[in-house]
């Protein structure tokens, strides 16, 4: 039988780290199995479902470039693939478990439910939950009901005796005893809504969902979900809950650890392919030594045996360095149409931008390409290029522990050194400048400090030499006379 997953979100947010991995993975099996990765949007809780998530959810998946056989906008044989679209369908199969007994109309009110919960919490009894109060009501107690012209909800008729297991490729076998069961949970909601459940089992059945790959928080509604596919006599896809995905600190991946919108992963400039390989290395690893894989490689060597029990961790710096690496791979040319949104959106450059502009770029990118970690980085580090800068503030032109008087004679004697750029080899310059140091007992980052905060603003920057060659001499000299006219001013104070 060929592999069949699905990724079923309830577009209700934005999609975050965990809920791609878990689409990553799914994908990444149905791939390495020649079977078929659907998508499928289970916004039954019309609620809580959004437009914008739903679009997030298309603009996400194609940025990762995780493209389903089966699903939304493209379609397939078991359509519709959202669930709001599939109402009729719940209403007739909720009708069947009624017709086989399995299931049954509960006319009570809202107002008897909520005294009911009232009465439970002040008792602080053990039944928690449902009292089974219409799940032995005769027809004629039913027709009654329905004469009066009250809308019932329907039920799961879930066993008293027994216990229900299944199976997960990973936990292996969860036993739940049936008592210990949510007691009949609403399938079907009065005005013909289904409920979470009731959709999911139904769809995964119909969608020949061979595997369920999916986040552990769902566990605890796996021996319900078993329950309703026994009642309706179906096979029970193989399970596989994903461990969860934790911050460094072992708690739950959540907005304290930093961003977890994929959306601002990708306005901030991580590269798609960095994102996909590092997310699929957070709990799961090929050998524990292969870090890098193309996406042709996972869609070849991902399997479910290989997918770690414990919880992974998501580590932003881990992320940053497998970002650094994808953008130094980058060819120039690339990585310069990639920065480009960033320069425009600074107001660097115009879009599309001048030849001029373009040149700039193209001069830059292989500078700046050693450093960047996001694509947004480019920003601060090269707005010195772009922007006629502000002469910095004086302490922070200042070396530690080097006053101001020794500073302007250290710029002062490096304007000559500096106007050789060019003419005399970068070696030479060097070793000029750091004689400069010497003589007057600094160390070397006594002279390059000042210079590089008085001509680019920063104290980190691209290499100095290649910093002021991209300036270009004219503008640094206007820069290093402004700062020692500062610090001398500074000093008359
Ligand atoms: N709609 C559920 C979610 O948002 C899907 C759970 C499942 O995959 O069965 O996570
Ligand atoms: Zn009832």
């Amino acid at each position: 039988m060929s592999v069949r997953v699905r990724y079923a979100p309830s577009p209700t947010g934005l999609q975050h780290i965990g809920g791609v991995r878990t689409a990553l993975f799914n994908y990444f099996f149905a791939r390495s199995q020649q079977g078929t990765f659907i998508l499928r949007v289970e916004d039954t809780d019309q609620s809580r479902s959004t437009d914008e998530a739903l679009q997030d959810l298309y603009d996400t998946l194609h940025w990762l470039n995780i493209r389903w056989d089966e699903g939304p906008l493209v379609g397939g044989p078991c359509g519709p693939y959202i669930q709001s679209q599939r109402f009729e369908i719940y209403q007739k199969y909720a009708a069947e478990l009624v017709e086989s007994g399995k299931a049954y109309p509960c006319y009570c009110s809202e107002e008897r439910l909520a005294n009911l919960r009232e009465e439970q919490a002040a008792a602080k009894s053990k039944e928690q939950g449902y009292d089974r109060h219409c799940r032995n009501l005769s027809a004629q107690q039913r027709a009654e009901f329905e004469h009066q012209g009250i809308k019932p909800v329907i039920r799961l008729k879930v066993p008293l005796e027994g216990s229900t297991t299944f199976h997960d490729v990973l936990m292996g076998d969860i036993t739940r005893k049936n008592r210990d069961v949510n007691p009949d949970p609403v399938l079907l909601k009065s005005d013909g809504f289904p409920t979470y459940h009731l959709a999911n089992v139904i769809d995964d059945h119909l969608m020949g969902i061979t595997h369920i790959m999916r986040a552990q928080e769902w566990i605890p509604s796996g021996p319900l979900h078993v329950l309703l596919y026994e009642a309706f006599g179906w096979d029970v896809p193989q399970y596989c809950h994903l461990p969860m995905v934790m911050g460094k600190d072992g708690q739950k991946l959540s907005k304290r650890h930093g961003s977890t919108a994929v959306r601002e992963f990708k306005e901030k400039g991580y590269l798609p392919e960095a994102l996909t390989n590092y997310v699929s290395m957070v709990g799961w690893s090929y050998d524990g030594v292969k870090e890098f894989f193309t996406r042709e490689e996972l869609e070849q060597v991902f399997t479910l045996e290989k997918i770690n029990k414990a919880p992974g961790v998501f580590d932003y710096k881990k992320l940053d360095w497998y970002n650094g690496m994808y953008i130094r791979a980058k060819s120039d040319a690339e990585l310069a149409s990639l920065l480009t949104p960033y320069l425009a959106k600074a107001g660097f450059v115009t879009e599309p931008c001048s030849a001029r502009q373009q040149e700039r770029i193209d001069a830059m990118v292989p500078i700046v390409k050693e450093r960047l970690k996001v694509l947004s980085d480019v920003v601060e580090m090269t707005r010195f290029l772009f922007e006629d800068i502000a002469c910095p503030p004086v302490d922070q032109m200042l070396p530690k522990n080097q006053t101001v008087e020794t500073t302007v004679q250290v710029l002062n004697a490096t304007i000559p050194v500096i106007k050789e750029l060019g003419k005399a080899s970068d070696e030479d310059l060097e070793q000029r400048l750091a004689s400069i140091a010497t003589e007057r007992n600094l160390k070397i980052n006594g002279v390059f400090m000042p210079i590089r905060v008085a001509v680019t603003g920063s104290t980190v920057s691209p290499p100095l030499f290649d910093s002021i060659r991209l300036l270009g001499l004219e503008t640094t000299m206007i820069r290093l006379e402004r700062a020692i006219t500062t610090l001398t001013q500074h000093m008359g104070k």
